[in-house]
């Protein structure tokens, strides 16, 4: 079963112009997963085509009208349950990007690629009319405590690590098993070619071909760095 993304966005050659390289193109190329972006201004209903409009009450910028949101959102839940009789009709899961929202990590990042379809909504400008959100009922997530221009990155930042943990998406199974964050350690130091590089050796136990020994050393040097380097981890 693929997994489908759908990125509600005022810039969608942002997210296609990324999101179709490397191991993610290969993937969409392969039918794993299917990223469409949905351009929201395609949804308004005047002529200008307006998104954004003045705060009531004031304050700076600008800020997204609640319908071409809403019309958007609606458009893409129904496309979801082409086919689907009423009594099986899907609410798929929708994030809506915020710096407010619940921290991403990688936790958060398992339990999402379990889903089938994701709905992301980029917010633009000073953010949405409350009342978009307030019909939709998205989740609410945040990449970091930073302020960004649009939710485009973020949501980028979410599929890359959702699609990684979709099988099929790495090409070894084991890959996105044995890296940072698993058991609450970071990834311990890695070498490939050549032994010796400017004087500095690959560690002997690497090179021994005795597997305890060498995953013994991995997961020593994983505590290490978590020590060193995030030590609310280990907590
Ligand atoms: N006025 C908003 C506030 O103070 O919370 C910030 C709006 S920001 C300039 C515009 C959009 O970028 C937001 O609606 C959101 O979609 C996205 N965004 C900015 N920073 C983000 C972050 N750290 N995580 C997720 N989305 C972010």
């Amino acid at each position: 079963m693929p997994m489908n993304f759908y990125v509600m966005t005022l810039f969608p050659d942002m997210i296609n112009s990324c999101m179709n390289e490397s191991i993610i193109g290969r993937a969409v190329e392969k039918g794993i997963l299917s990223i469409n972006a949905v351009n929201i201004r395609d949804f308004t209903l005047d002529k200008h085509r307006k998104v954004d409009d003045y705060p009531y009450g004031g304050g700076a910028g600008m800020l997204m009208a609640a319908d071409p949101v809403v019309r958007t959102w609606e458009h893409i839940v129904e496309e979801v349950n082409k086919g689907n009789d009423k009594d099986s009709q899907k609410k798929p899961k929708t994030i809506y990007l915020t710096p407010w929202g619940r921290k991403f990590d990688q936790n958060a990042a398992k339990e999402l690629a379990k889903e089938e379809d994701l709905i992301f909504i980029c917010g633009h400008y000073e953010g949405i009319d409350e009342r978009a959100l307030e019909i939709i009922q998205p989740d609410f997530y945040t990449i970091g405590d930073y302020v960004l221009t649009g939710g485009e990155l973020p949501a980028m930042v979410m599929m890359d690590t959702v699609s990684r943990l979709v099988p099929g998406v790495l090409n070894n199974v084991d890959s996105a098993v044995y890296e940072s964050f698993n058991d609450n350690l970071l990834e311990h130091p890695q070498y490939t070619r050549p032994e010796e590089y400017r004087g500095l050796k690959v560690p002997e136990v690497l090179l021994s071909g005795h597997h305890a020994n060498v995953e013994k050393w991995k997961k020593e040097k994983s505590v290490e760095r978590t020590r060193k380097y995030r030590p609310d981890l280990l907590k």
